[in-house]
């Protein structure tokens, strides 16, 4: 309990949440005898139900912002500059996407509508954090950070051909001498001191990587107080041996995308995730609400394609075209380059990925030119839609933490600047997404995935207004999340 005295304004009775009525009598007085006009704020958020999973707190309430940060939350009205009229909406806090590598405005505009308010690029991460933020500086839609990654180390230093996000040669299957691996562990480190928010890994990515390699970055990342953010790779059997990499590293783990990581083995992945939980390891995970994934073509994932049967290329979709691949198609596009989605698992599967209590939500989202994969603009209003209010799968409270609160703690012992992100609480960023439980819906498709969802009228980051009746503003509020770094 913080004390009664930072949480109550003296001039309009405030009352907060967090105030057991007995330490408001001193007060009472105080308030009836002050005459001065209420404040007035930046923006009110009048009348919302205000969801806060750090708190518990679910009822209605009056949110005053000023200066980009909450001042109140309280019981009686309150004078705004302006006032979003939220009766009927849920107020949460912002969401929170530890995973999206549509790190432009073309997806930040689409993810702000889902309700993301701060969208971090960890799996893969960049190898130049001051060059990644440098081209953000200015103001984004949505707060924005990376991770410095171990994938983008590796293409440099073992200089693989590939130029979008993923090795398209050596990078990916070369195995790498001990001057190499030192050369990654320095890129590392120099961008944790640069202020990288995590360290990204993808084993699955980088199969010349030996374990004993991960184990040599897992090292780094746990001297940065990082947590190591991994697409792994073998199953079970991988997962397994990344767990035990971390622990014999200390470092902090989150597995990425345990729907499609786990695959038809996910009931037994979240087992041995929840197993080294249980045993004291800091091991989190993170799950996007769809049966099919994707990647890029050329990636070491599709290496084997050669051996595949010939009705497995049709469950290969080409995001350039929307054509489901033959073996001839296929072979024509991995030459070419570009990202093709994967279907394949099951309903099942994906539902039982959302409403595990272990799993965080976090989209996996990229956009680009109007192509892509629909998690980029449909996970979040999917969840609360589909898996919340149709399908009873979860409870709508922890949804919101799957969404807020649960990814902000997961970067908070590096990032500071997280402890006032995922939460409703006076002193908290004004970071809102603001949804109608009864119509918030996901409209993207496999075929159109610029969709933007709908149920989602109002988004607030950093105080100012970004999504205003269902359309992006001119705002551009969104501001670097970042260590503390050593260098400027
Ligand atoms: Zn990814």
């Amino acid at each position: 309990m913080k004390k009664a005295k930072s949480l109550i304004h003296p001039c309009n009775s405030v009352r907060l949440f967090r105030v057991r009525p007995r330490l408001l009598l001193p007060f009472i007085g105080l308030a009836v005898a002050c005459g001065s006009p209420p404040p007035t704020y930046d923006v009110v958020v009048a009348n919302g139900r205000v969801m806060d999973p750090e708190s518990g707190l679910d009822a209605v309430r009056n949110i005053g912002i000023r200066a980009g940060r909450i001042e109140a939350i309280a019981t009686n009205a309150l004078n705004g500059t302006r006032v979003v009229d939220a009766k009927g909406l849920v107020v949460a806090p912002g969401f929170v996407d530890l995973h999206e590598h549509g790190q432009q405005e073309e997806s930040y505009a689409l993810m702000v509508r889902d309700g993301v308010t701060s969208a971090l690029e960890i799996e893969v991460g960049t190898g130049d954090i001051p060059a990644w933020y440098a081209a953000r500086d200015g103001g984004q839609i949505v707060n924005y950070g990376a991770s410095i990654g171990h994938i983008k180390a590796r293409m440099k230093v073992l200089h693989d051909p590939g130029t979008a996000l993923l090795p398209a040669g050596v990078g990916g299957s070369g195995v790498a001498s001990e001057a190499q691996i030192a050369e990654m562990e320095a890129i590392l480190r120099k961008g944790l001191a640069d202020g990288a928010v995590a360290v990204g890994f993808g084993s699955a990515y980088t199969p010349g990587a030996t374990m004993a390699e991960i184990e040599r970055m897992f090292r780094v990342a746990a001297e940065g107080n990082a947590s190591a953010h991994i697409h792994m790779r073998n199953g079970v059997a991988g997962l397994d041996s990344t767990i035990a990499a971390a622990a014999a590293a200390k470092a902090k783990l989150h597995i990425v995308h345990v729907n499609s990581s786990g695959d038809t083995a996910l009931t037994a992945f979240l087992a041995h995730i929840k197993a080294a939980r249980d045993a004291g390891q800091d091991v989190t995970t993170e799950a996007y609400p769809y049966g099919a994934g994707m990647t890029e073509i050329q990636s070491a994932l599709f290496d084997d394609w050669k051996t595949w049967p010939d009705a497995k290329f049709g469950l290969h979709q080409l995001v350039s075209t929307g054509e489901r691949l033959t073996r001839k198609r296929f072979e024509e596009a991995r030459k070419i380059g570009g990202t093709v989605i994967i279907h394949g698992r099951t309903e099942a599967q994906t539902r039982e990925a959302i409403a595990s209590p272990l799993t965080m939500i976090a989209s996996d989202g990229f956009i680009e030119n109007g192509r892509g994969h629909p998690r980029t603009s449909g996970t979040y209003s999917k969840v609360l839609g589909k898996y919340v209010r149709d399908e009873h799968a979860l409870l709508l409270m922890d949804a919101v933490r799957k969404m807020t609160l649960a990814p902000a703690q997961r970067l908070e012992a590096r990032v500071p600047a997280m402890s006032t992100k995922g939460r409703i609480r006076v002193g908290a960023d004004a970071d809102l997404t603001i949804f109608d439980p009864a119509t918030v819906i996901d409209r993207s498709t496999y075929e159109d995935a610029t969709l933007p969802s709908s149920g989602i009228p109002y988004v607030i980051v950093g105080g100012q207004v970004v999504v205003d009746s269902g359309h992006v503003t001119k705002a551009r509020p969104g501001r670097a999340i970042r260590a503390p770094h050593a260098s400027p």
